[in-house]
């Protein structure tokens, strides 16, 4: 008996050419998630299906785990395969099954099969009713329920054959890859790690923005970030970071602007910078953890304001939640910890006692006019100096 998994996806997105799309990235998703995991595996498709089959010694555990974190997977389900060496063979294959895994249970099932092999010589329903017979031979403890069974005992008739009744829920959501790719603006707290994750969820490719204020945010505030990228990317795959340095333009900001205006005004060179390095690298929308009213710079009329710089569509999967909502996400994802280390990030050095809570665009357009020497250029060069790693 050969032991492997067994890959159920969500039929949503699969319909006609994108099917094979989203069979391949999922594929590319799963041998990604399991580099990571002990052993080695071969990752196949056969009649629609796919399956994970072991080439070497592995942990089932550490394998389901890592699989649990790839997008578009509904349902791993551990499998055992058999030759087909007959009806009786399969008899004995399929109550030897059940007597390893349920000896020690009284719970109700049903045998289902399923024959895509259709020259198999017993019907699906005498087979099913056959096998059924035989498991309750073996362990008489059990009882059989057609109608809402403990169990499913699924055995699928090809090639091979294939007997599983557990399903491990996956996280749902589709495949990265499958629906272009955006840049996330990721900062060192909890709520953009999670706007990355919700997005990828979506099958989205993530590319991540952080901007760096040398030396008013230390080493340690940068790799905190690269960190929660890290965390981020076991489940949206490599991603690269693009890491801006950004102190000058804040300190520009500082000096020409009303400091009350700073936090906003720096917010919206922050989105055009992130754009121009999407734009460069394909991406198709911006993405941050910004929710309604959370700060001063996220009240409706701030989100406005800043929003009014981007051409590109901004995606704010936290819009809408509260705190807590973010922190329970994180907190499942595993990205809070890493959050909440106390190492400043480049708003929190310069914020005004007293920030515009609605700003005016007028005023804010007028305020940013005062930076029309210098702004362009320092632009540029923030841009193009932009350094790059790939986290994964
Ligand atoms: P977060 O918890 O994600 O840091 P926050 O509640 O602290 O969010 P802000 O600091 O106002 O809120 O930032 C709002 C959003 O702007 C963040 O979610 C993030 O997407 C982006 N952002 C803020 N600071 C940075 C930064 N230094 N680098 C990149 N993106 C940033
Ligand atoms: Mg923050």
């Amino acid at each position: 008996m050969e032991k492997a998994f067994l890959i159920k996806y969500a039929e949503i997105g699969i319909k006609g050419k994108n099917r094979y799309m989203f069979e391949d990235a999922l594929m590319k998703q799963i041998r990604f998630a399991l580099e990571k995991a002990d052993g080695t595996f071969e990752v196949t498709k056969e009649q629609g299906r796919i399956y994970v089959i072991p080439q070497t010694e592995f942990d089932p555990d550490d394998a389901v785990e890592a699989m649990k974190k790839v997008f578009g997977i509904a349902g791993i389900c551990p499998v055992v395969i058999v030759e087909d060496e007959g009806f009786e063979k399969l008899k004995e294959d399929v109550a030897a099954y059940m007597k390893e895994r349920y000896s020690d249970q009284t719970a109700t099932f049903k045998v289902n099969v399923r024959r895509a092999k259709k020259t198999y010589p017993v019907s699906s329903m005498d087979a099913a009713s056959d096998l059924g017979e035989r498991i309750l031979e073996t362990l008489p403890q059990l009882s059989v329920d057609v109608h809402h069974p403990d169990v499913m005992v699924n055995v699928e008739i090809r090639t091979k054959i294939y007997i599983y009744s557990e399903i491990i829920p996956g996280p749902g959501g589709m495949p990265v890859g499958t629906n272009g790719k955006a840049m996330l603006l990721l900062s060192g707290g909890i709520d953009s790690p999670v706007a990355g994750y919700m997005i990828a969820k979506r099958g989205v490719k993530i590319e991540a923005v952080y901007f760096h204020a040398p030396p008013y945010t230390s080493e340690r505030a940068k790799q905190k970030v690269v960190d929660l990228a890290r965390l981020v990317s076991r489940y949206s795959g490599p991603m690269r970071l693009h890491i801006v340095n950004f102190t000058d333009i804040q300190l520009y900001i500082y000096d020409q602007c009303p400091h009350e205006e700073l936090t906003i005004i720096m917010r919206r060179y922050m989105m055009k910078i992130a754009e121009q390095i999407g734009q460069k690298s394909g991406c198709l929308g911006l993405i941050t953890g910004e929710s309604i009213g959370q700060v001063a710079s996220q009240t409706i009329q701030s989100l406005a304001v800043t929003n009014e710089v981007c051409t590109m569509p901004v995606f704010r999967p936290v819009i809408g939640f509260d705190k807590q909502e973010i922190v329970d996400v994180a907190q499942k994802i595993d990205t809070y910890d890493t959050s909440i280390q106390p190492y400043e990030d480049c708003c929190t050095i310069f914020v005004a006692k007293h920030p515009v809570t609605k700003p005016n665009l007028n005023i804010i357009r007028r305020s940013e006019q005062k930076l029309q020497e210098k702004i362009d250029e320092m632009l540029k060069t923030a841009v193009d100096q932009a350094e790059v790693i790939t986290v994964s």
